[in-house]
């Protein structure tokens, strides 16, 4: 069965849309760009158009590549101090003469709509509900619930340790009683481990998941995108081969990728005085 991103996170945005429609107070989320990765660019315009579809206010900060790094500090301070602004993203990579958990550290933990701060990472970590928890794991955690997957007791088989996707991930899955195991390149029978997994999360970036993998009743989840030498946009799973063998898949494109805006979105519009 495949899961539907696309659907589901259409769903989340009418919810997230009628919730802003309610308050007073308008969200307004800050979204800070610093050179011209076009990636980076469509990411953010992407965020924007769909901030602005369920109401959001939203803005795009530009930076040239050479900005320094106190200007960029400076200017996350002015927009934590800014009470209209209720939401900061920095879209990253950023440039390498900026430290970017510098950067990072600087947002307001109440307005860190990306989660990424220590304080709302520790707060994970911890057990205790942070302000924001980051979209993708958040997002996968709604596609699972929609499709009534069953996550406590689950042995989940994260790949990749990112700090935006496989280690909150991880977190997320521990705090709701699933058993996880986190992959990375240095991992040793990789495939064994898949194969036993209930749950299995790839987020490496390259084909990875083939059929052989996995078993019939695994639910694969792929957070990878990436071009194939075709220019076609693809992820880690053999979808094709895999899709058939398994009980649940998520496609690249129309799964993750949809769920993560939506997330995003849910938590853009959460406003902390
Ligand atoms: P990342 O920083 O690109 O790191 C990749 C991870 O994969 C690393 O932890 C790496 O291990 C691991 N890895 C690499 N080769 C491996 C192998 N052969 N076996 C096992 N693990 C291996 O991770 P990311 O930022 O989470 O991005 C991963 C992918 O997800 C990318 O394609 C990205 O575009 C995509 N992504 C999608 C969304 C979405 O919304 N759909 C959101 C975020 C990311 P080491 O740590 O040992 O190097």
């Amino acid at each position: 069965m495949i899961l539907d991103g696309k659907n589901v996170s259409s769903k989340i945005l009418i919810k997230v849309k009628e919730r802003v429609d309610k308050l007073k107070i308008k969200p307004h989320l800050v979204v800070i760009l610093v050179g011209n990765n076009p990636p980076s660019k469509i990411y953010v315009n992407n965020k924007k158009l769909a901030a602005e579809k369920v109401g959001i206010k939203s803005s795009i900060i530009e930076f040239p590549d050479n900005v320094t790094e106190k200007e960029l500090l400076d200017k996350i301070v002015e927009l934590n101090d800014n009470s209209e602004v209720t939401g900061i993203l920095v879209q990253l990579p950023l440039p390498q003469h900026i430290d970017k958990n510098k950067v990072i550290m600087a947002i307001s933990p109440k307005k860190d709509v990306d989660g990424f701060t220590p304080e709302n990472v520790g707060k994970l970590v911890i057990g205790m509900k942070p302000y924001f928890y980051p979209a993708t794991p958040q997002g996968i955690l709604m596609l699972l619930d929609e499709y009534n997957i069953k996550v406590e007791g689950a042995n989940v088989v994260i790949i990749g340790r990112s700090n935006i996707v496989g280690k909150p991930m991880t977190q997320m899955f521990i705090n709701r009683n699933a058993t996880v195991t986190l992959c990375h390149s240095y991992t040793k029978n990789l495939e064994e481990k898949i194969k036993t997994a209930d749950i299995v999360v790839s987020a490496v970036g390259k084909k990875i998941v083939r059929c052989k993998m996995v078993n019939k009743n695994s639910v694969i989840i792929d957070v990878g995108i990436f071009k194939d030498v075709n220019g076609k946009i693809t992820g880690d799973v053999d979808f094709k081969l895999v899709e058939p063998t398994v009980k649940y898949i998520s496609p690249v494109p129309g799964g993750v990728g949809p769920m993560t805006i939506a997330s995003l979105m849910y938590n853009a519009s959460i406003i902390y005085s």
